[in-house]
């Protein structure tokens, strides 16, 4: 199916975190998911596009996602900054980067609480959160059904999971949300992952070996 959804895909800062320009080009209105790091280059990509930023969705709030934070919100102070609520701790410690040593500036605060379920709309676009914990409390993904594309933040990677061996995560419950929110979604969905290339559903349900 054919829908105005666009994906620009840039890898940013210490750990070449995906930073994702997500826009429908009917209206050309645009959000960041995981104002990963360099504002001013996330401002340039979407400048040439002649896009304007509508929000930025954050998957989860570990340092290397919201690097970019304060820098586009002091530009566009009014900018909605959307978080999962059990991930405002980890947010209000800039995501760790002290603990891993990364200077890095804090943002604002968040202005919109995210939730199970909750929709959100980029023009025609209709994106649903998921609310997949276990890397971090409050971790969340966008599902687009109609484009069949899902960011999915630090859940699943081509061949991978997310990381468990750091404060505040769970095996279990990763995988628990792995095969109750990302396992019952089409094969086809394109899967926009935190770090790494894009795969689909399909791919890592056969492939992934860490879900067998
Ligand atoms: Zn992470
Ligand atoms: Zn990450």
């Amino acid at each position: 199916m054919t829908t105005p959804l666009q994906v620009e895909t840039l890898a940013l800062g210490p750990v070449e975190t995906n930073a994702y320009v997500v826009a429908d080009i009917a209206t050309k209105q645009c959000v960041i998911i995981d104002a990963a790091w360099d504002a001013p280059v996330l401002e340039e990509r979407i400048a040439a596009r002649g896009w304007t930023l509508t929000a930025i969705w954050q998957t989860h709030a570990h340092f290397d996602h919201i690097g970019a934070v304060a820098g586009l919100m002091q530009a566009n102070p009014t900018l909605p900054l959307a978080l999962h609520a059990m991930d405002s701790d980890l947010y209000d410690s800039k995501g760790g980067a002290t603990m891993w040593g990364v200077p890095m500036e804090a943002g604002p605060k968040p202005t919109v609480w995210l939730a199970a379920g909750q929709e959100l709309a980029l023009g025609s676009l209709r994106f649903t959160v998921l609310f997949v914990p276990g890397h971090t409390p409050g971790h969340v993904a966008f599902f687009e059904p109609a484009a069949g594309v899902l960011f999915g933040g630090d859940v699943l990677f081509r061949g991978g999971v997310g990381r468990t061996d750091i404060p505040g995560a769970s095996h279990d419950v990763l995988m628990h949300s792995i095969g109750t929110q990302f396992m019952v979604l089409p094969d086809a969905t394109v899967v926009y992952p935190g770090h790494g290339r894009s795969t689909t559903i399909g791919a890592e349900r056969k492939a992934n070996p860490f879900l067998h």
